[in-house]
């Protein structure tokens, strides 16, 4: 895997400063492994209730599989992923772990609503969600019968479908 210090090595040395120059803000804050220049830059891309400011951060940029995604070039990655890592200054690398999403909203960039697992526990976490959200369906439309005005049948609003 190349490392963000790769890169930059690459663009400043082999690339030279003009190259450098003319990438986005959000490439060279990535491959200066400037963590928290990062995700000043990822949250102003995000769409976030002023009045949750520990709620989730909606990702408004590009998206490839309901996931947000970050622009062209050799720092093409998934943004919640690099979210993760500009958390930590990018001196801790995912490599092959999944990034779950705690919130399970894809477009979700809030690095305190990411974790990082196994393939394995993500894919057993969301096959237990997604039983529990069957379930939880099931018994509101039961409910939604017998008993439409229940105070139980207005919880949270359902996350945003992912968008492409
Ligand atoms: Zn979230």
């Amino acid at each position: 895997m190349t490392t963000p210090e790769e890169f930059y090595s690459y663009y400043t040395q082999e690339g030279g400063a003009g190259w450098f120059a003319r990438l986005g803000e959000l490439r060279q804050a990535i491959i200066r492994c400037d963590g928290p220049a990062v995700l000043d830059i990822l949250r102003s891309r995000c769409i976030i209730d002023p009045d949750d400011p520990g709620g989730c951060w909606i990702w408004t940029g590009a998206k490839r599989s309901g996931y947000g995604y970050i622009g062209r070039g050799p720092t093409n990655r998934l943004a919640h992923r690099i979210s993760w890592e500009a958390a930590r200054q990018f001196t801790q690398h995912l490599g092959s772990l999944s990034v779950h999403h705690k919130c399970g909203r894809r477009l979700c960039i809030n690095p305190q609503h990411l974790a990082a697992v196994t393939h394995l526990e993500n894919t057993a976490e969301m096959l237990g969600r997604q039983y529990y959200e069957a379930r939880i369906s099931a018994l509101e439309d039961a409910l939604r019968v017998y008993d439409p005005k229940n105070k139980l049948l207005t919880r949270l609003p359902k996350p945003l479908p992912p968008e492409e």
